[in-house]
């Protein structure tokens, strides 16, 4: 199922998630774990303008509706997307006031929670359960990689087991969970990263990204890059892409949703902009494209998601 079909199913209508910004920090960002962050993450890559830790939840909301609603025709509803850095990483009554205030907007519809698999807990999982048989709540994991040893050195300071245990914790309430997956993180073989597709349809995932690896400026790895580009892995070529996520998908289980196959930040933000994809034309290719070509070789091969998930 594409995810604009599960939001007509879960809602009715198409949905636009609105990015907000909360400004909770991350636990590998101010020394609790770390101070450099992931390798590759650097938030600023991702996060619209309109959304600043200066203005409350509702200012945010508010700015977010405006800024999308020119480019709707059809009526949509709204999801409140927490996304930049760890959003369950604050005590509780700050989290209790964020999430409901957000939810109390007439025009939010629902609400996304991004964050790391270390940073829940029971006792928040419970207040979430509550939370979730009132309004749609999904939690979003970033789960990045499957292989302890890729962990341990893009510098996320969390094994998979935490990654396992999270989920399960988190569907075991009732609570939808979505996951976050980089594809092409140095050190992982073609055929590990297949093999990574049926490790998580074990999972009680709902949804998945998958997302390329991206040299961001200001991340440590496009750093790496810019010092030495021979320090990080090539990237794959679209051909190459395209191929690795339809074996990908050829192993995952059928019901986990795919939102997205790539991920797309402004070139500015990239290390190497050159490094990205673009048409024989010169054009860029965008999400839509990559859907497309993903679908295209499905097709061409006769194959779909989860000809060779093994349960
Ligand atoms: S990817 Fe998430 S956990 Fe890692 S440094 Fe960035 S905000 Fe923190």
């Amino acid at each position: 199922m594409r995810y604009v079909d599960y939001c007509l199913e879960q809602f009715g209508h198409r949905m636009q998630k609105l990015t907000l910004n909360t400004g909770m920090g991350c636990p590998n960002r101010d020394g609790t774990l770390g101070t450099q962050g992931c390798t590759f993450c650097n938030n600023d890559a991702f996060v619209p303008a309109y959304c600043q830790p200066s203005l409350s939840i509702t200012q945010q909301i508010d700015e977010g509706i405006r800024f999308h609603s020119n480019r709707h025709r059809q009526p949509v509803g709204y999801l409140a997307y927490l996304q930049a850095y760890s959003n369950t990483y604050a005590p509780l009554p700050r989290l209790r006031q964020c999430y409901e205030e957000a939810l109390a907007h007439p025009q939010v519809e629902g609400l996304i929670i991004a964050t790391r698999p270390d940073c829940v807990n029971d006792h928040l999982l419970d207040y979430l359960a509550s939370l979730a048989k009132r309004h749609y709540l999904m939690l979003e994991y970033g789960i990045e990689s499957c292989y302890d040893r890729t962990l341990q050195s893009i510098q996320r300071h969390h094994d998979y087991a935490c990654t396992v245990s999270a989920i399960r914790a988190t569907a075991e309430r009732g609570i939808p969970c979505g996951g976050h997956l980089i594809l092409g993180l140095p050190g992982e073989s073609r055929e590990e990263i297949v093999a990574e597709a049926s490790l998580l349809s074990h999972l009680p995932l709902t949804t998945l990204k998958l997302h390329q690896l991206q040299l961001l400026r200001g991340s440590k790895l496009g750093a790496d890059f810019l010092d030495n580009p021979a320090s990080v892995p090539p990237p794959f070529t679209l051909g190459e892409y395209i191929s690795l996520v339809c074996d990908f998908l050829e192993h995952l289980r059928p019901d986990i949703i795919v939102e997205r196959y790539a991920a797309a930040v402004p070139p500015s933000h990239l290390a190497d902009p050159s490094r990205s994809w673009h048409h024989p034309d010169g054009r860029p290719v965008k999400s839509s494209d990559l859907a497309r070509l993903v679908t295209t070789e499905l097709n061409r091969r006769n194959t779909y998601q989860g000809i060779r998930y093994i349960r």
